[in-house]
């Protein structure tokens, strides 16, 4: 319960810190502070659903951690997941030539954030021996998107010029391009990574797991971004450490002392991380012991305290646990993504809301809905559809009798061509509640059409008898009428349109 309760505390963190506006020169604070609570009321207020969608990602991120640890137990090593590569796009948005940073300073900061992910940083050796033991690598990694959303190809990199000297967090303004900003990428696809001066001095901050799509993503200051020589600010934050701190909130990880006001009774929802009191800052040295954490004390080393880049070099296995947790739940689909391939995917969907279950005779409107590079050539086949065939990208197609329809979609680019068969996809029924033959030795057959859901068939006698009844679990039902008298029965058909009664004959 603890942990839930802190979704809420936890929410977003800023790190804020001294630059001075419109300078070249920046200011530079003695330590990193969070302006979170702001954030989080004014998101609050913006957005109603948040706290419950965030609550459902934490709710499914437990369950996957549940469903490990019995898997676990049962002998399977679950704990590992598969190495999976995020494609990035950094939007950049300047209004200085200082703030339109190259392609140099933002591969940097790639590999840090991929160096740091994997254990592969090279102040690893700066963790005491005492905590190496938890030390992790992730198995996460980031590349540079190679195609955009529309499957086209990218840098990776989006340039925006504006007129303002700052964005204002409390709104994300640098997420909307109506703001002067850019409009984030598929989240489900990427990991949006904002550049930009951000107002309040506000170093950078994040969105946890079931953040709102429009807004999910990582802003990061400017200054903050790559190691030198790309990063030519002189600050204590100027070694790409920020965006590995926020991309761990990104990937739902709290603060390491907790997130909440100074205590020893609130927690990371991690449990190799020591207790701790609050946040450490500047580059401390030596034991600092808090709350019930000695010898050894707080671990200030963590990327998820707020120390100096210089003086942060690790993640623990409780919180790579927890990030692969997250990424096979709500970030799940990052895992399918082809933002940073040279492929493409053949897939589609109908407009058929719920399913595929439609009416003979009428229009299905298919959409193609394939991913990597964008297709320059697509060929459809209907089996028992009119057309049987379709080149179009989105076509409509009418299927004049009832039953169960493959459809395949390929798409083409160059030498590259996917192909997706879906069985039995479509399901056409008849038109009008269907009973036949009137007049029957054996079987009689009831078949409903795709608007009303037949719940119940009753058959009585001429004397209103019921001689029969049966649940429906299909859209063709045979009712067995080998057994029964000849002579007049009335079948008396339940369905969410009401009852009606068809009168029927077996005869021998
Ligand atoms: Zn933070």
């Amino acid at each position: 319960m603890r942990l839930i309760l802190l979704v809420f505390l936890a929410g977003f963190c800023l790190h804020s810190i001294g630059f001075a506006q419109k300078t070249s020169s920046i200011e530079l604070a003695t330590k990193r502070n969070c302006g979170l609570e702001a954030y989080i009321s004014a998101l609050k207020q913006r957005n109603p659903e948040f706290e419950q969608m965030q609550q459902q990602a934490e709710q499914a991120m437990q369950e996957a951690l549940m469903k490990r640890q019995e898997g676990q137990q049962g002998g399977q090593n679950l704990r590992k997941a598969t190495t999976i590569t995020i494609p990035v796009v950094f939007h950049v948005i300047y209004s200085t030539d200082a703030e339109n940073l190259s392609d140099e300073q933002l591969l940097s900061q790639l590999s840090i954030l991929n160096a740091d992910f994997r254990r592969k940083n090279a102040d690893a050796a700066n963790t005491p021996s005492y905590f190496q033991p938890f030390a992790a690598d992730t198995e996460i990694e980031f590349c540079l998107a190679s195609l955009d959303p529309n499957g086209d190809p990218t840098s990776g990199v989006t340039r925006t010029k504006t007129n303002k000297v700052s964005f204002n967090y409390l709104n994300d303004e640098m997420k909307f391009s109506s703001q002067g900003g850019v409009d984030a990428w598929d989240r489900n696809q990427y990991l949006n990574i904002w550049v930009c001066r951000i107002s309040d001095n506000v170093l950078g901050y994040a969105s946890l797991p079931g953040s709102p799509a429009s807004t999910d993503g990582v802003v990061v200051h400017y200054a903050t971004v790559g190691a030198p020589p790309f990063n030519k600010v002189s600050s204590n934050y100027n070694r790409g450490r920020t965006a590995t701190h926020e991309v761990g909130h990104w990937l739902g990880l709290w603060h390491i002392w907790g997130n909440g006001n100074s205590t020893c009774s609130d927690s990371d929802g991690v449990d190799d991380t020591p207790n701790q009191y609050e946040e450490n800052t500047g580059c401390p040295s030596g034991n600092k012991v808090s709350c019930d954490n000695a010898p050894y004390g707080d671990m200030y080393q963590n990327y998820m305290d707020y120390t100096d880049d210089a003086c942060m070099n690790l993640f623990t296995n409780g919180q790579a646990t927890r990030m692969q947790a997250f990424l096979s739940t709500s970030r799940n689909s990052l895992y399918s993504s082809l933002a940073c391939s040279a492929t493409l995917r053949s897939d589609f969907r109908t407009e058929i809301v719920g399913d595929t279950l439609t009416l003979a005779g009428k229009k299905v409107q298919f959409v193609s809905a394939s991913a990597g590079i964008r297709p320059t050539s697509y060929f459809w086949e209907f089996e028992g559809g009119t057309p049987a065939t379709s080149t179009e990208k989105d076509p409509i197609v009418t299927y004049p009798n009832p039953g169960r329809y493959n459809v395949q979609l390929t798409i083409t680019n160059g030498d590259l061509n996917s192909t997706k068969v879906k069985d039995n996809y479509v399901h056409v029924t008849v038109n009008d509640l269907t009973v036949y033959p009137n007049s029957s030795t054996d079987f009689i057959t009831i078949e409903q059409p795709a608007r009303i859901t037949v719940r119940q068939v009753q058959m009585l006698n001429h004397v209103g008898q019921e001689v029969l009844r049966a649940e429906v679990r299909d859209r063709v039902l045979r009712v067995d009428v080998r057994n029964l008298s000849p002579g007049i029965y009335f079948l008396h058909i339940t369905s969410t349109n009401g009852t009606i009664v068809k009168k029927v004959s077996v005869v021998r």
